[in-house]
């Protein structure tokens, strides 16, 4: 194809045109960091198992409607995660 801006030819998978530096209209491949996730996964492995495991030592520490509360909390967590894993 051939640049709009110059006429200069490019490859189909061109996003910049190398002669005049303008858009080609081609979209950018849309791709997920794999910071992200990673970050998901562990978020919606990890945080609710500690969660659930720190609600669960409250509870027993006699403050059991606040451990009640962050296992209620986690749970709803991990449910959050993966569905935004899923999502992706
Ligand atoms: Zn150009």
């Amino acid at each position: 194809m051939f640049c709009k801006a110059c006429g200069n030819e490019v490859l189909d998978t061109t996003i910049i045109c190398p002669k005049c530096g303008s858009s080609t209209g081609v979209e950018e491949v849309k791709t997920v960091s794999p910071a992200l996730l990673w970050g998901g996964w562990l978020s919606a492995i990890f945080l609710p198992i500690v969660g659930i495991a720190c609600g669960i030592v409250i509870a027993t520490r006699k403050q059991v409607g606040m451990g009640i509360g962050m296992v209620v909390t986690s749970i709803f967590a991990w449910i959050f995660w993966i569905g935004v894993l899923i999502g992706v």
